[in-house]
């Protein structure tokens, strides 16, 4: 069995060769998004036709799409096609109220599951193995994506779906699944009951796990990784574009591997819209070049990553994404400084000694911002010894202020006092009442 195999030959083309496919599949994409008033529009207002495209910089004429825009045109005005031609529907959710609708032509499910096996299979996923998806069935295309994916491969898959902890406890241990699909906050969740059952990394026939759907640190990658005993993978997409399968690590783990065959992906400047250098911090902006159901054309992720499109040792050519450090939208602006929930994931396992369970409290009680981290502490570390805590404070306050140059008071908590999520968790809790 190779360690290293290839699911698809498109995901070693030559970079030329990629781009001159790139341009092709973005004349067609423009092509088909002509079908879309929205689009039809937004290009009449700039003067673009689908002749306006004769090379890949060409594509910086086009306009960005904005989540607002699927909003307005809820909720089927993005779709190309007939409704006819839908084969499956998936909504993902709005912050406020109203879902966006993502449909799905029969081409486009067929590339979605080939797009999740190339990752599955980058990351070792191999048919004699069983994975067990614990992502949520439903509306968010977690659960249904990575399980076509699965099966595509010609893996077994056990569709156990979210929540019902002991039971996917007892899946694991006796269904022996090789691989487990959730996010990342939820495999932390099910190591800790796997340690609570008694059962020791290493003592399952887990080998790996394909997390995403939620922005996480390298350092939870290796707490996970320990205390399961596996090896863990890191997967991005969003429904508004496809869904998971955009990009997935290799077993370099030198960032995920985008289909680039599939999606355009730029990193711009989230407050100019200038386009950053490789490797520089800024919004993912990606096109859907296949998708006929609903060509997306630049659509403003809010994700925050770097691009990388050095080799790989793996031999795929595809341009690197590292992983997610937050969204536009979940940074909290705390006394006038930037902070995202991940910066205070990194300080608090950079500092040891607590479960990787944490909430964030901004509260505004007079007219400066206060800001309480609550973390647990882990059983075993759990001390009545009040100096020791006191230690263990000073020590997150330490690498808090390091990593954000804020002070935030930080609350122990006794262990499994926390809400756990069973998708993705809630980490902060703003009850600052900004309007005013
Ligand atoms: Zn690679």
């Amino acid at each position: 069995m190779s360690a290293n195999l290839i699911w698809e030959a498109a995901e070693t083309l030559p970079v030329e060769k990629m781009r001159e496919l790139q341009l092709t599949r973005l004349k067609e994409c423009v092509k088909r998004a002509m079908n879309v008033e929205f689009y039809r529009e937004t290009f009449a207002e700039r003067g673009i036709t689908p002749d306006s495209i004769r090379s890949l910089e060409d594509i910086r004429q086009l306009p960005f799409t904005v989540k607002d825009d699927l909003r307005r045109n809820y909720p089927f005005g993005m779709l190309a096609v007939p409704k006819s031609e839908l084969i499956r529907i998936h909504a993902s959710s709005g912050t406020t109220g109203k879902p966006t609708f993502c449909g799905y032509t029969r081409s486009d499910l067929d590339t979605w599951a080939n797009l999740c096996a190339r990752f599955l299979v980058a990351g070792g996923l191999r048919r004699e193995h069983i994975a067990q998806v614990s992502f949520g069935y439903g509306l968010f295309t977690g659960g249904f994506g990575l399980h076509y994916g699965i099966e595509k491969v010609g893996t077994a898959v056990i569709p156990v779906s979210s929540g019902n902890t002991a039971r996917q406890v007892l899946m694991l241990r006796d269904a022996e699944a090789d691989a487990l699909i959730c996010t990342p906050s939820y495999a932390l969740n099910l190591a800790e009951a796997l340690a609570e059952a008694g059962l020791k990394p290493g003592s399952l026939n887990l080998k790996m796990a394909f997390l995403g759907g939620e922005a996480w640190t390298e350092s939870m990658r290796h707490a996970i990784e320990e205390a399961l005993g596996i090896n863990v993978y890191n997967n991005y997409g969003l429904s508004e574009v496809l869904g998971p399968g955009v990009s997935g690590e290799c077993i370099y783990h030198s960032g995920m591997h985008i289909q680039e065959d599939h999606f355009f992906v730029e990193c711009i400047d989230p407050d100019t819209g200038e386009e950053l250098p490789d490797g520089e911090q800024g919004e993912l902006v990606i096109t859907a070049l296949t998708r006929e159901a609903m060509p997306i054309i630049r659509y403003r992720t809010r994700d925050l990553a770097t691009l990388d499109r050095s080799l790989c040792p793996c031999g795929r050519t595809t341009m690197r994404m590292g992983r997610v450090y937050g969204r536009t939208d979940d940074m909290m602006i705390v006394r006038g400084v930037n902070v995202f929930p991940s910066q205070i994931e990194e300080a608090l396992l950079k500092a040891g000694g607590t479960a990787p369970h944490y909430l964030i409290e901004l509260t505004r009680p007079k007219s400066t911002d206060r800001a309480v981290v609550k973390i647990e502490i882990r059983p075993e570390d759990f001390s009545d010894r009040m100096t020791e805590m006191q230690a263990l404070k000073q020590r997150i306050d330490r690498e808090i202020n390091a990593m954000t140059g804020l002070r935030f008071e930080i609350e122990l908590l006794p262990p499994n006092t926390l809400e756990r999520s069973l998708g993705k968790a809630k980490r902060v809790n703003d009850l600052r009442n900004l309007k005013d």
